[in-house]
């Protein structure tokens, strides 16, 4: 049930993705407004503003503890601080560095860690416990950047 909820989350929030292809189709009153009142020169402004809020595409998210198999005793992320839950990710570094703030699920994490298997479209979220982290299982959802 946890799963199929977190899903359904994920789709709402998908609807970037959705409505950045049929807006106009979907609701033409709103959109109209919006591109007459913007203008031709919306497309440059886009590129700082939209950076909070983009749609990142749909990652793997597999969560995991500080405990001996998931982070093999250590106690402090890579980055040194004391993990958190709802708020310390493992990611890619190599596509978020250290402190990149991601939405995922209606939760703003910040990356603070990384993980030898977390790499490319795969998001590690920190749990307080392996219980809770075995619990959220692997499941597929939208992120967001969020800086
Ligand atoms: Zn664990």
């Amino acid at each position: 049930m946890r799963n199929l909820k977190k899903i359904l989350a994920g789709l709402i929030l998908c609807s970037c993705l959705l409505a950045s292809l049929p807006v106009y189709a979907a609701e033409p009153d709103q959109s109209d407004h919006e591109y007459v009142n913007a203008g031709p020169g919306v497309v440059q402004a886009e590129g700082e503003d939209t950076t909070s809020g983009m749609c990142l595409g749909t990652f793997t998210i597999t969560g995991y503890c500080n405990c001996e198999s998931c982070s093999g005793g250590h106690n402090l992320t890579y980055s040194g601080t004391v993990p958190k839950a709802n708020h310390t990710i493992s990611a890619d570094l190599n596509l978020f560095p250290i402190g990149t703030k991601l939405l995922i699920d209606g939760v703003v994490y910040t990356v603070e860690d990384m993980g030898s298997s977390v790499n490319g479209n795969k998001i590690d979220i920190y749990y307080d416990t392996h219980e809770e982290a075995l619990a959220a299982g692997t499941y597929s959802a939208q992120v967001f950047r969020w800086d």
